[in-house]
């Protein structure tokens, strides 16, 4: 009697910790296949419809700012290079110039480190392919 009262306790918690197994490997695949939602795939650095490379800028006075380089003009650079204004924040925004060879740079895979001009504090953004 008192064996067999033994044997059916120790089935019953073999029995509730297999549902408890199961349940936590079914729910963590389930999280792990919401994950390419994320905003980090893709070459346009999370700003959107960025079709060419996108950057979030260092942080200056508690602010960072976006901005992105076409496509078209990483495929064929601007001889005179070009100008691209950043997101607007805090109600100012910055230029970012590049020139033909940084675009070049930035095309062929090198990263490319600039500062912003424009109103104080400037902002630095690193530009590279994904
Ligand atoms: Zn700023």
């Amino acid at each position: 009697m008192k064996t067999r009262r033994e044997f059916l306790s120790n089935a019953t918690v073999t029995l509730l910790l297999i549902p408890i197994g199961v349940a936590a490997c079914s729910s963590g695949s389930g999280s792990g296949s919401s994950s390419p939602a994320s905003p980090a795939s893709g070459s346009n650095g999370g700003v959107p419809g960025c079709d060419g490379v996108g950057a979030t800028s260092s942080v200056a006075d508690n602010h960072t700012h976006t901005v992105c380089v076409p496509a078209s003009d990483l495929s064929s650079p601007p001889a005179a290079g070009a100008t691209y204004t950043t997101s607007t924040v805090l109600n100012h925004n910055h230029n970012v110039t590049l020139t033909q060879a940084e675009l070049t740079q930035i095309h062929a895979g090198t990263s490319v480190t600039v500062t912003t001009t424009g109103p104080d504090p400037n902002h630095q953004f690193m530009l590279v392919m994904a």
